[in-house]
């Protein structure tokens, strides 16, 4: 992180502390602390990132995945060595959407289990961890552009490349499109000083990136 160098990573596990070290909005550096979920739940939500990981050649740095009860509305971080999920944060976009589009979501869950009719509170359950899973998504890119210099058509935007690259991984994994733009559309971001793309440029980057996963599969099919 700019300005607090000094520390490699800069981030340390104390317990059941996790901190991170960055720099605050004067320049100074403090440490920010968040308390870790150690055993997320349900498992599936960790299983996701082990899938992601096999679809690439090795990174030279394995970045660690932890959980926290909260990131204070970021949803997800990345940083040296560290991605970060905020359960509570991804429970609320999740509950964001489920608000908005109920009988859609449940609708589509039901789809994705070849019609089988899921009850809300299955339904629910199914979406918040599908939201994590775009969230690691989004950071796993962002890992893949440090680590693995991987390609985007965003080279003056990382946020959107990390979009692109959870869109080629969602599209691997034969994940939903549909629900998954939804949630990129979700975490999108208005008004001012605004880090990320806007909901339509989030939902855009991370179907491009899919689009670009499904001519890689066809050219090796
Ligand atoms: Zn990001």
């Amino acid at each position: 992180m700019l300005g607090c160098t000094g520390h490699t990573p800069p981030w340390r596990i104390r317990g059941n502390e996790l901190i991170i070290r960055g720099p605050q909005n004067d320049g100074r550096c403090t440490d920010e602390r968040y308390l870790r979920v150690s055993d997320p739940h349900p498992p599936e939500i960790g299983n996701a990132y082990r899938e992601m990981l096999d679809l690439f050649p090795p990174l030279p740095v394995l970045p660690r995945l932890e959980f926290v009860r909260s990131l204070r509305g970021k949803a997800g971080l990345f940083t040296e060595r560290l991605i970060v999920v905020g359960v509570m944060d991804a429970l609320e976009i999740a509950e964001q959407i489920w608000r908005r589009h109920r009988d859609w979501v449940m609708r589509r869950v039901a789809y994705l289990h070849g019609g089988q009719r899921f009850d809300p509170e299955m339904s629910r359950r199914f979406l918040f961890v599908f939201v994590a899973g775009r969230i690691i998504a989004h950071e796993f890119g962002h890992a893949l552009r440090r680590y693995l210099d991987v390609w985007t058509p965003y080279p003056f935007d990382e946020e959107a490349s990390a979009d692109f690259w959870a869109g080629v991984i969602d599209r691997l994994r034969r994940k939903d499109h549909e629900l998954g733009q939804e949630v990129f559309f979700a975490i999108g971001c208005d008004g001012p000083g605004c880090r990320h793309p806007t909901p339509d440029g989030r939902a855009h980057a991370y179907l491009a990136g899919r689009a670009h996963a499904s001519r890689f599969i066809e050219q090796t099919a």
